[in-house]
């Protein structure tokens, strides 16, 4: 049935559907389009609003026109669609076309992120957007050492960022000013928003009832030029609180217990959407702490409804027109009575024990009860050496000061820790209040390490010294990048304690500690405060605001150094071809799993993540060539030498010799990084021809102008050689379901030339993209049209 057929269908069941089931939720719906439910969109966008009227207004569009209740998450959806009322909300198979209400990208992703943004020629970002310094920042010695040092390593990376910020009406949050989403969520998070990050544990921002999705940095660039963000409708997992947390279990437990549940995978493709009783117990930070590791489970985003919590943190942080405006519209910020969930999953808060995750993998849960025996059966090292408290999950003021407290207890009973502790605050915000309540003068008592508001040993920037192998927090090689460390997760209240005990096995809850004078210590619960009493402290002096006036932001010069080697202006790509792609050499055919990592991988590569031509030369360095089985080595077609891949490339580039790639099943699956179809695009490959494509890969490389063929007969694939000469026929009347032609002329000898069909999936806003050369180009070529149309007026 067609969409307008289709609508009026609907329309009479509609009617009489709202007429009995909804009746409550329309009168919402009209009384909320004439409150002022509207509110500063931030302190630092006063003339950007949120308005909850006229979500209200959407939600109650989207639950019409889908004839059904709907649940949280697909009513953050339906306000954030294109076109509500044009396409049905089918789980796992509506393409959607969404519109985030911002953009944040930490230092690593929006090196490549604005260098790309800056190719399209666009004065201003369409979306509010910031940048946030964090990831560069090594942990070793504390922060009036380490921060200092960062300044110095990364001058070149952190000018340019603070510059083009100001550039292109982007906020700065300088390097020590805070981890990305410990910032988004004290000052830009809001229920009921959509945003996007560039950082996978974006969906931190969910425990404020934001719907917070971690993505590439195409997908950043692409919101940030002022095209819509494409998402499969997810499936949504609801997961059922119940019960109160009390004593020794936080909010990391809760996490730890729904990791194991849902496995590293189980989330993906999903939405873990929370509800029932529990949540409306929790703090605001510790569900933020929940939503932010639920990125483990592969889930888009995690995200809690709205409640008295949400309010308090909102006022804590000095946002009161926001709470009041979230409090009015409070009944659309949650499931619909009947929402439908695709799996529910229920844990009782009252009866969950803490637990210990890992080592080596987050999904490895152990009740803290148990973990001795576990640890001993496992033989795990069984002395534990160093503990670390913080990063963006586990830094808010309430896991502070509940560690803090028990700090406390052990200090005032004369105990000392047994091992070095490092500490990072999760922002600066965070940090003074902490030093206002006091609770940071503890644990410089406790002689632990105060690393810089930054990722620091999360991230791996983390350079530890005389401890090279340890067990503490997180995945294999993560912390201090050394496989053979064990690293396990668990509540900072948990690792406050266990500090004070070298025995891996040691249960604070039962467990006591000898003293030096023979007798016996046993911690208490802890305790803490949800909340500073007077509100989180002003530091706004590590923010800047771009200029507000754009002839002045013009005037700004993005600081580049021509002689860089890890920022590199790009510019645009050419248009795409209008007729068939003719005589294409091979550069590999990849035989196996090519992942993007395989395309790019990272490691001593992530220094050149902006500067493309120096970075390109790691293209495909780990895919296996099908014809001789080996990576990095194939043969230079036009000389008949043999070479490594990225100098291939780079030499066919030189001589104006077109080259395709021609790839396996799932080509380019893994991580969503862009560079993995940048780069070929950059050196000079005009298509990848698969038996199919990972789907962010494949929309990655349409975005840059790559076409993404697959095969439509998948054996075609063993008919190729990286001998043959290839072409690509029927690109004149490329357009959306209309397969091209593929023509395989072998070498000399090897049979006669044969052809095949092969399909692609561009929508018609895709072969636009191809047309112009990349999506930016396209949006560069629009801004212009419309610019000049602008003009003759
Ligand atoms: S602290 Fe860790 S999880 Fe948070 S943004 Fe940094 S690296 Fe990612």
């Amino acid at each position: 049935m067609n969409r307008p057929m289709l609508g009026q269908a609907l329309s009479h069941r509609r009617n009489l559907y709202l007429q009995s089931q909804y009746a409550h939720l329309r009168k919402l719906a009209t009384v909320s389009g004439h409150v002022p439910g509207k509110a500063p969109l931030s302190r630092f966008e006063p003339d950007q609003y949120i308005d909850y009227g006229d979500f209200a207004r959407k939600v109650e569009l989207g639950r019409s026109f889908n004839n059904r209740p709907l649940t949280y998450t697909e009513k953050i959806l339906v306000a954030h669609m294109d076109n509500i009322e044009e396409e049905i909300l089918e789980r796992g198979k509506t393409l959607l076309k969404l519109r985030p209400r911002r953009v944040a990208c930490q230092d690593a992703t929006a090196q490549m992120a604005i260098i790309q943004f800056m190719s399209a020629g666009l004065s201003s970002t369409a979306a509010p957007t910031s940048v946030h310094c964090d990831h560069l920042i090594v942990g070793k010695k504390g922060q009036d050492v380490d921060l200092p040092n960062a300044l110095n390593v990364h001058k070149e990376v952190f000018d340019f960022l603070s510059s083009a910020c100001k550039r292109f009406n982007i906020g700065f949050w300088k390097a020590g000013a805070g981890i990305i989403h410990q910032s988004i969520l004290e000052n830009y998070a809001f229920p009921g928003g959509l945003m996007i990050g560039a950082d996978s544990h974006t969906p931190n921002a969910g425990g404020l009832g934001m719907m917070a999705v971690g993505v590439g940095g195409a997908d950043a660039v692409d919101v940030m030029a002022g095209l819509p963000f494409e998402l499969k409708a997810p499936g949504v997992i609801g997961v059922r609180l119940k019960g109160r947390l009390s004593d020794w279990t936080a909010p990391k437990d809760v996490i730890n217990q729904l990791v194991s549940i849902l496995t590293v995978k189980g989330g993906t493709g999903n939405i873990i959407e929370f509800f029932g009783p529990g949540t409306q117990s929790l703090s605001a930070t510790g569900m933020c702490t929940i939503t932010n590791m639920g990125a483990e489970t592969g889930a888009t985003t995690s995200i809690f409804p709205y409640s008295e919590a949400m309010n308090s943190y909102l006022k804590a942080t000095h946002r009161h027109e926001i709470a009041a405006a979230a409090d009015f519209a409070a009944n659309e910020l949650k499931a619909d009575e009947g929402a439908e969930y695709d799996q529910v999953i229920e844990i009782d808060l009252s009866t969950l024990e803490p637990h210990v995750n890992g080592p080596f993998t987050p999904d490895l849960s152990t009740p803290i009860s148990k973990f001795r025996d576990v640890s001993t059966q496992e033989s795990w090292p069984s002395k534990l050496t160093a503990g670390f408290i913080g990063s963006c999950t586990n830094s808010s003021f309430q896991d502070m000061t509940r560690a803090a407290g028990l700090a406390k207890q052990a200090l005032t009973a004369g105990l000392k820790p047994k091992m070095p502790l490092f500490v990072s605050p999760g922002s600066e915000q965070t940090r003074e209040t902490l030093r206002a309540s006091g609770a940071l003068q503890v644990f410089e008592e406790l002689g632990s390490t105060i690393l810089p508001n930054a990722c620091g040993p999360c991230c791996g920037s983390f350079d530890r010294e005389g401890m090279e192998k340890a067990s503490d927090i997180n995945f294999t090689g993560r912390l201090d990048g050394n496989p053979a460390t064990y690293n396990f997760l668990s509540s900072p209240e948990m690792v406050m304690a266990k500090i004070f005990s070298d025995d891996l096995g040691f249960n604070p809850m039962k467990d006591s500690i000898k003293k030096d004078d023979g007798s016996e210590f046993r911690f208490s619960p802890p305790e803490g405060d949800p909340l500073p009493a007077g509100g989180y402290e002003n530091t706004d002096y590590v923010f800047t605001k771009p200029p507000s006036n754009s002839s002045e932001r013009n005037n700004v010069q993005v600081q580049i150094p021509e002689s860089s080697d890890r920022l590199q202006r790009l510019s645009p790509f050419p248009p795409g071809r209008k007729d068939d792609i003719e005589n294409c050499v091979i550069l590999i055919k990849t035989k196996g799993k090519c992942t993007t990592d395989h395309i790019t991988p990272a490691g001593p590569w992530f220094r050149f993540r902006g500067h493309l031509d120096n970075i390109s030369n790691n293209t495909l360095i780990g895919a296996v060539n099908a014809e001789n089985d080996k990576t990095n080595l194939v043969t230079n077609w036009v000389t008949g030498e043999e070479g490594d891949t990225p100098g291939t490339a780079r030499a066919y580039k030189n001589l104006g010799q077109p080259w395709v790639v021609i790839g396996d099943y799932n080509y380019g699956e893994g991580s969503s990084r862009e560079h993995a179809a940048l780069q070929p695009r950059y050196l000079g490959c005009l298509a990848i021809i698969a038996r199919s494509f990972a789907r962010i890969h494949e929309t990655n490389l349409k975005k840059q102008g790559v076409l993404a063929l697959t095969f439509a007969n998948e054996e075609d694939y063993d008919r190729v050689h990286s001998s043959d000469r290839i072409s690509i026929l029927g690109i004149s009347e490329i357009a959306p379901g209309k397969s091209l032609t593929l023509q395989c002329t072998p070498t000399v000898g090897k049979g006669p030339a044969w052809t095949a069909k092969l399909n692609h999936s561009m929508t018609s806003e895709q072969v636009e993209y191809f047309k112009a050369g990349s999506a930016l180009n396209l949006m560069a070529n629009r801004k212009r049209e419309s610019d000049a149309a602008t003009s003759l007026l």
